[in-house]
């Protein structure tokens, strides 16, 4: 069974609408995908219909952008009730920091030379509630500035590069609280990704599962062999569920391919597990994975 819990349509960054990601999901040969879009629900319903047709079980998830003592953390949040108030109210703080910040990042742009605005932006953009810096780069490709969002960022959207600006993110307390209430189970994404391992160590993680944490990510690109195996091993000293995953972008990421990591059926079936305990403690509506 080969499972891949950690992807992105163009409901947020991806490049590929929710139906195209789940049919390449198929097509890659996942048997379980889930679809974790940056803070929002936007792509779930489509990606279902899509799950059900190509026969595909599907995980609904979102991917929250959260800090934890300034430190940006992404919090992977599956099967919680979509609907539940302070979720909503959650992620919609988070999605007016992202719409906030697009004239900022505009702004300094233009100071730059590059002339962008909001209209340019949202064209390339579509639908999406979730806009992002990866949005920005497509915009600035579309008009012939750059090549490609790995140019984009090194040159000017990555922290500390010039165009570059902050927006809020959700406490990361408060989400794991919010998450485990609205009935879902909350795995830190790529913990070890951009920072040294630092509120994210051992004592750090076994803190954050007293307050509701269930998992780790520790197969991710951006995590070397090394890490990979020093986070296996907290994961295991600690009970937390190791995932696996590929963080796919459509093509707006190279090196992210559907289930270049994935998930151990084992640690899926204990996540399944802990999402049902979670769901029944919280009395919320919460959605079923969809199993073919
Ligand atoms: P934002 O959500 O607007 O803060 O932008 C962060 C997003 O940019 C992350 O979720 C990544 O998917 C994406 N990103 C970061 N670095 C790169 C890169 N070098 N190439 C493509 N996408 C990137
Ligand atoms: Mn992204
Ligand atoms: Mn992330
Ligand atoms: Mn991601």
């Amino acid at each position: 069974m080969r499972i891949d819990l950690h992807t992105h349509s163009r409901a947020s960054d991806g490049t590929q609408t929710p139906a195209e990601l789940i049919r390449a999901a198929h097509a890659a040969g996942l048997d379980v995908v889930a679809i974790t879009d940056h803070d929002t629900t936007e792509g779930w319903a489509e990606a279902a219909k899509a799950a059900e047709e190509v026969g595909i079980a599907l995980v609904r998830g979102i991917e929250i952008s959260t800090k934890l003592d300034g430190l940006s953390v992404h919090l992977l949040a599956y099967l919680p009730d979509p609907t539940y108030t302070p979720l909503l109210e959650g992620l919609q703080k988070v999605l007016d920091g992202r719409n906030a910040r697009l004239p900022a990042i505009l702004a300094k742009l233009r100071e730059l030379g590059f002339d962008l605005d909001v209209e340019d932006v949202r064209r390339v953009a579509g639908e999406t509630a979730a806009i992002g810096r990866p949005h920005v780069a497509d915009a600035l490709i579309a008009k012939g500035f750059l090549r490609d969002r790995d140019q984009a960022f090194s040159e000017l959207l990555s922290a500390g590069r010039p165009a570059y600006v902050q927006r809020y993110a959700a406490p990361l307390n408060e989400m794991l609280r919010i998450v485990a209430e609205a009935g879902g189970v909350s795995v830190v994404a790529h913990p070890w990704g951009r920072h040294d391992p630092g509120p994210m160590g051992e004592e750090g993680l076994a803190r954050l599962q007293e307050i509701g944490l269930s998992g780790v990510e520790v197969d991710h690109q951006d995590h070397d062999s090394q890490a990979r195996d020093e986070l296996r091993g907290i994961a295991s000293n600690l009970g937390l569920v190791a995932t696996g995953s590929s963080d796919h972008h459509g093509a707006g990421k190279s090196g992210h391919d559907l289930g270049c990591n994935t998930t151990d059926p084992d640690e899926y079936a204990r996540l399944l597990e802990l999402a049902a305990a979670a769901a029944a403690r919280s009395e919320r509506r919460t959605p079923e994975v969809l199993v073919p």
